[in-house]
């Protein structure tokens, strides 16, 4: 459904939001493809909606700045360049706060979460107040198309995978945010976007080291960094042993005796098992187990974006 921005359309927004379904906003640099953070399952319905091959990490979008810093362990240089560009198109990753409660499904399984402040109409940070814990949002686009900056490009990509398009007018950057890691002690630029690398360095006082991802020319919003555990994993089992930790996607027969037992849906569904996943994994690997044993996985719909996280995981190498 594609509305325009009016206060019946932005209040149905937030009502969506709320219960768990998609939303497509503008922001000034693309439109973003939201969910409320906290809610696992609506996360996983993004890298349904979108398709994506993978999950990588979304960002996490917030009213104010107050709000974005108590989802992560800001320090004095995110303070500063938050007071410098937000609102605005520059996405900061830092270590998440122990208590934050954006699904860890949206930082992929990282300890870091990229957040952001957006600049918005004054209609849709209204609604971005109501989700204090913020909203996850990537480019409104489907996996590996060019990122929309009209809601028409939104609806032609994505069509009724979205619940509702809020038409906030043509985006006046059309490009990503720039995005900066202060998770470790030199600032990196993980991409670069709609605010020059000079700018952030006069402002930070220092230079930033360029990490750009070579595969985001290939493919734009890829990364090469996941969460992957440090007990040894194998696929494709068909039971476990006591000294075994266990993933299956919904049947544990085999897997009884396994010392810690995750099952990701039990109702057999790919959106709920990717919800799961990394909390799952987790878990998993603080169990002790001398290995983690991984049955075989539904292959439909976010089937494949787990299987790949899997493999990867199973390879021992960050991809
Ligand atoms: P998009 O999904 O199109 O908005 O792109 C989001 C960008 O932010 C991608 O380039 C991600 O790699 C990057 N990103 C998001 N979260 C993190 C994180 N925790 N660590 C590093 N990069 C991140
Ligand atoms: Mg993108």
């Amino acid at each position: 459904m594609l509305l325009p921005e009016t206060p019946e359309s932005l209040s149905k927004a937030a009502a969506m939001l709320r219960s768990g379904q998609l939303v497509a906003f503008a922001t000034e640099t693309v439109y973003g493809l939201g969910a409320d953070a906290g809610n696992g399952t609506a996360v996983a319905g993004i890298y349904a909606a979108k398709g994506r091959p993978s999950f990588n990490p979304l960002i996490a979008h917030f009213a104010d700045t107050d709000s974005a810093f108590s989802a992560v362990q800001a320090d004095a240089r995110a303070h500063v360049l938050a007071k410098a560009f937000w609102p605005g198109p520059l996405t900061l990753v830092l270590q998440r706060a122990p208590d934050c409660a954006i699904s860890t499904l949206a930082s992929a399984g990282l300890p870091t979460q990229a957040v952001r402040v957006p600049r918005v109409s004054d209609g849709f940070r209204a609604v971005l107040r109501q989700f204090p814990g913020g909203i996850v949002a990537p480019s409104a686009n489907p996996s590996g198309h060019l990122s929309p900056t009209t809601a028409q490009h939104v609806h032609s990509g994505l069509g009724e995978a979205v619940g509702l398009i809020v038409d906030g007018g043509p985006c006046s950057a059309g490009l990503e945010s720039a995005v900066v890691d202060l998770s470790t002690p030199a600032p990196r630029l993980l991409r670069h976007g709609a605010l020059a690398q000079s700018v952030i360095e006069a402002v930070l006082q220092e230079p930033l080291t360029i990490d750009v991802d070579p595969a985001v020319k290939a493919s734009p919003g890829q990364m090469t960094q996941h969460y992957a555990p440090r007990t040894p994993l194998r696929l494709h089992a068909a039971g476990a042993t006591a000294n075994q930790a266990a993933l299956v996607f919904h049947d544990p027969t085999g897997f009884e005796q396994a010392c810690a037992l995750e099952i990701l849906s039990p109702g057999q569904s790919d959106v709920e098992a990717a919800a799961n996943l990394f909390s799952a994994l987790h878990r998993l690997d603080a169990a002790g187990a001398r290995s983690i044993v991984v049955g075989d996985m539904n292959a439909e719909g976010l089937g494949a974006a787990i299987n790949d996280r899997l493999t990867r995981a199973a390879a021992g190498r960050e991809d």
